[in-house]
């Protein structure tokens, strides 16, 4: 038995792009489903859809409204 290097450099990066590319997926579906249903993009706090003004919880796009 011996390591085959290629083959396991290959697998190693295949799959840690696999892995990147479903957590990336998880926290755009996150930010998608907050900004529907009105919540802060970063923390979830209830904006109520208001999120032009930012969020008054983490400071979420405050910067440019202050
Ligand atoms: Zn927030």
């Amino acid at each position: 038995m011996r390591i085959v290097w290629f083959g396991f450099v290959v697998n190693t990066l295949f799959y840690a792009a696999i892995m990147w590319l479903l957590i990336l997926g998880a926290f755009a579906l996150r930010r998608v489903s907050r900004r529907k249903r009105g919540l802060c993009v970063a923390c979830g706090y209830d904006l109520r859809g208001n999120l032009e003004h930012g969020c008054p919880e983490c400071g979420w796009r405050r910067e440019a409204a202050s």
